[in-house]
């Protein structure tokens, strides 16, 4: 019997031995991240950027920080490969996250407590700081058992991008130090999936910030007469609304998905003439205005949208002017629609699906991502840029109250960027564009 329990003790001391990598150290690392609070406005991107540092230090990543804007540091991780000469692979996360409503939560945002079913409750939870320590544990892993990369490993965490990532990002993008990385592929961020296929997109829906204006002459409120400025507005809006119910039934009908479709949303409607009381009531005004939040995906007809716009949303014919408060083109610099192609002709997608294939998951139907990343940016140089965040089986809840992932899902999830780091860094052939 002493013997027996000589034994058992001796076994526990042998898995105690795996330390660093069992799961709960790999959880409360996760943790520790999501404590530090990188919400918007105010991020605390230091706190942040050191412990990037020190986790690379745990694992001999030459780190290096790049402040193109002071006070938002961008971390930089490097795996040197033993051909540098192979374009590098680029595995990107940012560090801030939305801000929070506190008392809509049922635990702390900044608490990262996890529940009795292992799910772990904090903001950054899904978006995005799970695939950030993913890529870094995922690599903790791949230096224990052995494995050399043969192209450089490149890892960097951006600020910023929550609020559009001009800071982060889009400069870190057009720096030198980018160049000299001689990036061949980015990963970046994607979307949980409530079923059991992971997601990975290809593209996003540029914005338009478009703003309608309609003018005409001032009139007595009891009187009927052409082309007033509220009769000429409201001519647009139907029109606008016309267009998206079209767009939306495509959705509805499950003919195309939420990222294939232009979407426009009325953000504001700007009319009348005020009064100490409120409006005045018998004045038709001369002036009304109209915004709209319009996404377009790489895959529409840029010019029959513009066209549009130009005939039937803001026509000259009926005193209407337009201007975009943003337009971000859905070509990129060489003048290509904006997106990674995800067939054969692309090596890194047949890649990434074959390494998800190699432990036993799927990938569901490639998708054009709804809202804006910092994938854009990389895409827009005329790289291929993936957004992947390795989570199946769970709510999407990025930017919600009680954002949370199951620790079960997240240990899945290195397991899953295991086996594509390893697929991309020891892709051989030369990758010509
Ligand atoms: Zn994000």
């Amino acid at each position: 019997m002493d013997t027996f329990f000589y034994a058992l003790f001796i076994l526990s001391l042998l898995f105690s031995t795996r330390g660093a990598d069992d799961d709960s150290s790999i959880v409360s690392r996760f943790q520790r991240y999501l404590q530090i609070n990188t919400a918007q406005p105010n991020p605390n991107y230091y706190e942040a950027a050191d412990f990037i540092v020190s986790q690379a230090q745990s694992i001999s990543l030459h780190s290096q920080t790049l402040e193109f804007v002071k006070g938002k540091p961008v971390v930089l991780l490097k795996w040197p490969g033993s051909n540098p000469n192979l374009p590098s692979i680029l595995l990107n996360s940012h560090t801030d996250v939305v801000p929070v409503e506190h008392h809509k939560w049922t635990h702390p945002p900044f608490d990262a407590h996890v529940d009795g079913s292992g799910d772990i409750y904090a903001r950054g939870s899904q978006d995005m700081k799970c695939v950030g320590l993913q890529y870094l544990e995922a690599i903790r892993r791949l230096k224990s058992s052995g494995f050399q990369p043969l192209r450089t490993v490149y890892l960097s965490f951006v600020p910023d991008e929550e609020i559009g990532g001009h800071d982060g990002a889009e400069k870190f993008a057009d720096s030198d130090e980018f160049k000299k990385m001689n990036v061949g592929i980015v990963l970046d961020e994607g979307l949980a999936s409530p079923n059991e296929n992971y997601r990975a997109f290809f593209a996003e829906r540029s914005p338009w910030w478009l703003v309608i204006r309609a003018t005409g002459a001032p009139g007595h409120g009891a009187k009927l007469y052409d082309n007033t400025a509220m009769e000429n507005i409201l001519k647009s809006i139907e029109s606008v609304r016309r267009f998206r119910a079209a767009q939306f039934d495509l959705v509805k009908s499950g003919l195309k998905s939420e990222g294939e479709v232009i979407s426009v949303n009325m953000v504001f409607l700007k009319a009348g003439t005020p009064s100490p009381t409120g409006f005045v009531m018998n004045l038709q005004p001369s002036e009304a205005e109209a915004g709209f939040d319009v996404r377009v995906p790489p895959t529409a007809d840029q010019e029959s949208l513009e066209k549009r716009i130009a005939e039937e949303w803001a026509p000259a014919s009926r005193n209407m002017t337009f201007e975009f408060k943003q337009k971000v083109s859905v070509y990129d610099e060489f003048g290509k629609p904006v997106l990674t192609a995800t067939d054969s002709s692309n090596p890194w997608w047949t890649l990434l699906e074959g390494a998800v294939k190699k432990v036993n998951e799927k990938l569901g139907r490639p998708e054009i991502f709804p809202a804006s990343t910092d994938a854009r940016y990389f895409r827009q140089l005329g790289l291929p840029a993936i957004g992947f965040s390795p989570m199946k089986n769970t709510p999407i809840l990025l930017h919600d109250h009680n954002e949370f992932l199951n620790q079960a899902e997240y240990l899945r999830g290195i397991e899953i960027y295991e086996s594509i780091i390893k697929a991309y860094a020891s892709f051989e052939r030369t990758y010509k564009r």
